[in-house]
């Protein structure tokens, strides 16, 4: 036996045991080293196995296999079991978790077995076709497949079934099924009920594809983008498909998709959104006749394994999916398409805080393919790699099938009357566009009914005792609608830490029961139009509104099917949805976005602006957009306005650049958060003297300062900025830094993170 500062041992004794390196999720950034036992295979790496822990044991997964290690052989301990018997994740999957784990600076354990199911994680076993039986599907009865679509007319998820299931005559797998919008379990069951569907068993065929209708010719710039990432389709590199909304960018993916799927190869596509789903996996499946796999946090356990285990094997040619889906082990890796690349949602916001569109392109990079990311408002960093010539930018500058671009007005509202945040102008637009049966979409970006609840006579404002923040007044928590008589009946709720209170009946401060509601929330927007437009359908749409499974889908129907006439919603309605007929499309405070506190405010503001802008007018008739401000003449706002998205990219990236931040800088954000301010403050004290002493003076250290809002759910937070102009000059100093982090003691007292390349400086 040697002590920890020996020599380490060696396999050159040819009784030597054999060892593993093994991923076990814990805070720890390293991974731990066990030993094969006698007469027992050595796990593959990427093979999951059951190792003792502490006083417990954990499924890790093998990373490699080793010749030596520095831990003593006495505290060696052995494997307790092998899971998997071939791997779980193949070398590249493999590789680009280790690289995440690096860049990000994130214990290797938590990334790894993070990229699985939950069920996988705990030590399942993988779904594999190897079932004797068979895979079980669903499939229709004779009584069922008599059924005619009128019969199912009013009973349109169940319709939906139906014509999947008539479509899948071998049956149809959950994983498949799944890829249904809506509450399709639901209709299922009912169906069951009548005898009109059963369970099955595979027969062992292919399932069959719905039949591939026709599909538009494309336009010359979109046969120019889809030749040019098929002629790269044998490397590495980076697209930018840079087109307005509507100009056919998902045709570029489909079309791309098919010629992938012909190649033999599979094609990861990554969206910022669950919602976006059933959209998505729609047009591929009206296109495509190849089993497709769907992740996301939306399915059970069982279906997430099953198409894990379809991604894996290489059963599915497509595999769509959130953040996560990023790390999907792939056996034939294709293509890799990012949609709606500048979405915030890309970048998780705690625990392992990665980029999955920064990641989609390593890993491409990492398979020898190309990688395409698609928008109508690229992200400044994007925009910067095609200036610098690392990704090649591919336009579509028109509205496909000929829909034209919306026209786009500034409402000043200075000196206007101003009603519930509704200008005349508006209430004129809105008009208009019902009495042409069309529909209309309000954005306004805060839920709730107003902001802040304030005192008329002393100024008193209803503040979260948590939080540095206003309670936002909420009017209707379960009411659906119906007016109060009551102005103030509601709650107030904190929306930072989810606090909630009854309003007060008069001001604490000062006794008066003039307690106003100020400022504009999606309750009160949707309250003030149901006055004005009695006759009118109006929907809203925020996070409140769909917190119950399947909302969402029952709104889009409502939107889809012309049930809906106004549309009152928060940023969830900029995601690239379709709606043909909305035809106006208002954006009721442009301000708050104007004078944010993050540097990137401009961009986010400029890129929803144009997002939302481009729901208008999709279909045939042409599309109005009103832009409410203060400011109509505020710089960014007006070259928006006259130059558009891109002549907005241009200026801003040279601010950027003036400013020395990203893209043309490197961040690093730590941040500490504890009851006390004071125990934030000294651990960013002691990290900040570390950094110092640790980092060349290519690196700046900056701070610590408190957060923009300094308190949260009772904890003060702060953070410490690290800034380099070279990538490769921080992340020499983050290694270090963090292993001296992790051993002072002012860091047991409070939580902290690191964030690489952050993404918001709250
Ligand atoms: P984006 O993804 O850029 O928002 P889509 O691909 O969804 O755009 O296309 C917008 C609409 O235009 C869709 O209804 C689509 O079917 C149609 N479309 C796309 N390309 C063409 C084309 N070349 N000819 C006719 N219609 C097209
Ligand atoms: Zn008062
Ligand atoms: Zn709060």
């Amino acid at each position: 036996m040697t002590d920890a500062g020996g020599p380490p041992q060696t396999r050159a004794d040819r009784n030597a045991p054999r060892l593993v390196r093994v991923a076990v999720p814990s805070p720890l950034r390293r991974a731990f080293d066990y030993l094969v036992p006698d007469g027992q295979c050595a796990p593959a790496a990427g093979a999951r196995v059951r190792v003792p822990f502490g006083r417990g044991s954990r499924v890790g997964l093998v990373l490699e296999h080793i010749d030596d290690t520095h831990v003593p052989a006495a505290r060696l301990k052995a494997i307790s079991a092998v899971i998997d018997s071939e791997p779980i994740f193949d070398a590249a999957s493999l590789a680009l978790l280790r690289w995440a784990s690096d860049y990000f600076h994130h214990p290797i354990g938590e990334v790894v077995l993070g990229a699985l199911p939950a069920g996988l994680r705990a030590g399942k076993p993988l779904a594999t076709h190897g079932d004797p039986q068979g895979v079980a599907v669903w499939r229709l009865t004779p009584s069922g497949a008599l059924l005619e679509s009128s019969d199912l007319e009013r009973a349109p998820r169940q319709l939906e079934v139906w014509e999947f299931l008539r479509a899948h005559t071998d049956g149809a797998r959950v994983e498949d099924l799944a890829t249904l919008a809506g509450d399709w379990r639901g209709a299922l069951a009912s169906m069951r009920k009548k005898g009109w569907v059963e369970r099955g068993h595979e027969q062992g065929k292919a399932p069959s594809p719905d039949s591939p209708t026709a599909h538009p010719e494309p336009n010359v710039e979109q046969r120019e983008a889809i030749d040019t990432v098929y002629a790269a389709r044998d490397r590495f590199h980076g697209f930018l498909l840079d087109g307005v909304t509507g100009s056919g960018k998902t045709e570029v993916y489909l079309a791309l998709i098919e010629r992938v799927i012909a190649l033999g190869r599979q094609t990861l596509v990554l969206i910022p959104e669950i919602g976006l789903t059933p959209q998505i996996v729609a047009r591929l499946r009206q296109r495509l006749s190849a089993p497709m796999a769907v992740l996301h946090s939306g399915l059970g356990d069982g279906e997430r394994r099953r198409a894990f285990a379809m991604a894996r094997d290489g059963r599915a040619s497509v595999v769509v999916g959130t953040r996560s889906a990023v790390f999907a082990p792939l056996a034939r890796p294709g293509l890799f398409v990012v949609d709606e690349e500048h979405d915030a949602s890309f970048k998780q916001q705690d625990g392992f805080r990665y980029s999955a569109r920064d990641l989609a392109v390593v890993r491409a990079h990492q398979c020898g393919v190309p990688v395409l990311l698609g928008s109508a408002t690229p992200s400044l960093e994007s925009l910067n790699n095609v200036a610098t010539g690392r990704y090649t930018s591919l336009k579509l500058s028109q509205r496909a099938a000929g829909a034209l671009a919306p026209r786009i007005e500034v409402v000043d509202l200075r000196g206007q009357p101003f009603d519930d945040g509704i200008s005349q102008r508006l209430v004129n637009a809105v008009t208009e566009c019902l009495e042409s049966g069309d529909q209309a979409l309000l954005f306004v970006n805060r839920r709730g009914f107003a902001p802040v609840l304030m005192c008329h006579a002393c100024g008193w404002q209803a503040d979260c005792r948590r939080c540095d923040a206003h309670m936002v007044f909420h009017r209707s928590s379960s009411r659906s609608s119906g007016r109060s008589s009551d102005e103030h009946s509601g709650t107030l709720r904190c929306h930072h830490c989810a606090s909630e209170r009854e309003p007060p009946p008069a001001c604490p401060s000062c006794g008066s029961d003039d307690l106003r509601a100020l400022g504009l929330g999606t309750e009160r927007i949707a309250e003030a139009l149901a006055e004005r437009f009695p006759d009118a359908r109006i929907e809203r749409v925020d996070r409140d509104r769909v917190r119950r499974k399947d909302a969402m889908q029952e709104v889009l129907d409502g939107i889809h099917s012309g049930h809906t006439d106004i549309l009152v919603g928060t940023q969830m309605l900029a995601k690239g949805h379709h709606f043909p007929n909305v035809t106006l499309v208002c954006v009721l405070d442009a301000d708050g976005g104007l004078f944010g506190a993050d540097f990137r405010a401009a961009e986010r503001m400029a890129q929803l602006v144009t997002q939302v802008a481009g729901r208008a007018g999709r279909g045939e008739r042409p599309g109005r957009v009103l832009i409410q401000t203060h400011h109509p003449d505020h710089p960014l706002l007006t070259l928006l306005i006259h130059e558009g998205y891109a002549g907005f990219g241009m200026a801003a990236l040279s601010e950027r650049k003036l400013a020395a931040l990203p893209p043309f800088s490197s961040l690093a954000l730590l941040r500490a958060e504890a009851p006390q301010r004071d125990r934030a403050n000294d651990f960013l004290c002691q990290a900040r003297d570390r950094a110092r002493a640790l980092a060349s003076h290519a690196v700046q250290v900056l701070g610590p300062v408190p957060a923009p809002m300094e308190r949260r759910a009772g904890r003060f937070r702060a953070q410490l900025l690290l800034q380099a102009d070279e990538r490769g000059a921080l992340h020499a100093l983050l290694s270090p830094l963090l292993a001296e982090l992790e051993t002072l003691k002012s860091a047991r007292r409070v939580r902290w993170s690191l964030d690489v390349d952050p993404q918001e400086m709250l």
